[in-house]
């Protein structure tokens, strides 16, 4: 039998940073995937997803700049009669991903071995064993062949459909889920008018879900996708509401009609509420933890946090044993990540009500506020501001009638 410190289940995002973490605190890190090669799993994309919180872990653990292929404070929030513009203090990272050489996951883990971790690709647990500290021995299948290995802790990153969780949760299946689905292409020469980022919003078009465009490399490279909540799809996949928005929307039609496509992506992600993110000596990362975003759909920055956090836990209070280890991982994540999927899930329940009347008065609203407030301010601490508040309000008394109907939803 093999003997691991750790073993670190799935090499995505969250599971690459977590074996890069333990191997460079000194720990024998065994890193297994079910894919034939990193990032296997999703066809080439870019995740666009913000730097707030992550930006301390890539610096701290080196983590090369390649897969980074563009950054943006700037975007342009569109309804379908109003836009507002943002430029931000949060900068949006746009991060290769998937089944490309230079994608996140790919160098990461190639970092990962660099610092002594074992890599084992095509390879999947089969059988758990449980002891008294918790999973004790388990049965790797790989190709055909079958070996046992003892690990002292797991991190289970395996992604949105974790069996690693089902089987530790019997309960999961009923606990509520938003499940996001997204179809995209990567293309040259999508035309964006000087604004790298645009958003769209129209709940008709894109129910639960919005269309974004971004400017995301070198040589005019870009992103167009949409996203949409899957509960009001009725049944169609993403890729036919990013047919109908691009068919439908001058400007997207135009952009995307001149553009070259490279590739094209697609998936689905769920986000709600795990009993709890850890199980004996086993932490959850990432997708697998359900820590996706349930109004934007982004979860590769919390991917990052927690995979660094699982480990990071492990690696500090392992000699106090697990119950210390889970607390410290679930502090992390009660401290940054669980209230921003709160707030999220709060909005979430209104923007699904919201008709395409409502988006064009919000973001209406939006674009005057703006005008006299930096907008992020404003949405970190609108009481802050009372008088441009008031101001923006008394100027149409619709403003006021949406506000009602807003407090309304909530
Ligand atoms: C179409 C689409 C667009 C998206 N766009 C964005 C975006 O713009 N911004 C953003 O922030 N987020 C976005 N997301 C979400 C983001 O991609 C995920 O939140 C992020 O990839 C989660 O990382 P992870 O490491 O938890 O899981 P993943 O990256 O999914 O990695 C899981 C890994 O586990 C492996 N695995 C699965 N099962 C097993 C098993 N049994 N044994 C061994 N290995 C296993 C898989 O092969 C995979 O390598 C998007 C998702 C989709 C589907």
């Amino acid at each position: 039998m093999e003997r691991f410190d750790a073993l670190v289940i799935g090499a995505g995002a969250a599971g690459a940073v977590a074996a890069l973490k333990l191997s460079r605190e000194g720990c024998r890190t065994l890193l297994i995937d079910k894919a034939a090669r990193v990032g296997g799993h999703s066809a080439g994309k870019v995740d666009i997803t913000q730097d707030a919180g992550i930006r301390g872990i890539i610096l701290e653990l080196g983590i090369p700049r390649k897969p980074f292929v563009s950054h943006s404070n700037k975007s342009e929030w569109n309804s379908r009669n109003s836009s507002f513009f943002l430029e931000s203090s949060v900068t949006d990272l746009f991060v290769a991903r998937g089944r490309r050489e230079d994608s996140f996951e790919a160098l990461v883990s190639g970092k990962a071995e660099d610092a002594g971790c074992e890599l084992r690709l095509s390879t999947q647990v089969k059988i758990l064993e449980l002891g008294e500290g918790g999973f004790s021995a388990l049965e790797l299948a790989s190709n055909g062949s079958r070996a046992m290995v003892k690990a002292d802790c797991i991190i289970a990153a395996d992604g949105t459909r974790s069996g690693f969780a089902k089987s530790c949760f019997p309960s999961l299946a009923k606990e509520r889920e938003v499940v996001i689905s997204g179809h995209g292409m990567l293309a040259k020469g999508l035309c964006l008018d000087g604004c790298p980022t645009r958003i769209y919003f129209d709940s008709e078009l894109l129910p639960g879900g919005y269309f974004y465009m971004g400017a995301c490399g070198r040589e005019g490279e870009g992103v167009a996708a949409a996203v949409v909540d899957s509960a009001l799809a009725s049944g169609r996949g993403a890729k036919w509401f990013f047919d109908r928005f691009a068919g439908k929307n001058k400007a997207v039609r135009t952009a995307v009609s001149r553009a070259k496509v490279r590739g094209t992506f697609s998936g689905s992600c769920s986000a709600g509420r795990m009993p709890s993110r850890h199980h004996r000596n086993a932490l959850f990362a990432g997708d697998a933890a359900r820590l996706l975003d349930p109004l934007l759909g982004y979860g590769l920055n919390h991917a990052i946090f927690s995979g660094y956090h699982a480990a990071r836990a492990w690696v500090e209070k392992r000699w106090e044993g697990s119950e210390a280890v889970a607390r410290e991982y679930e502090a992390a994540l009660a401290e940054k990540v669980l209230p921003e999927l709160n707030d999220g899930e709060r909005a979430k329940r209104v923007f699904n009500r919201l008709s395409n009347q409502d988006l064009d008065m919000l973001v209406g609203f939006l674009d005057q506020v703006s005008e006299k407030v930096k907008l992020d301010e404003f949405f970190d601490s609108p009481s802050r501001y009372p008088a441009e508040l008031l101001g923006t309000l008394a100027s149409r008394p619709k403003y006021a009638l949406l506000l009602r109907h807003l407090h309304h939803l909530l």
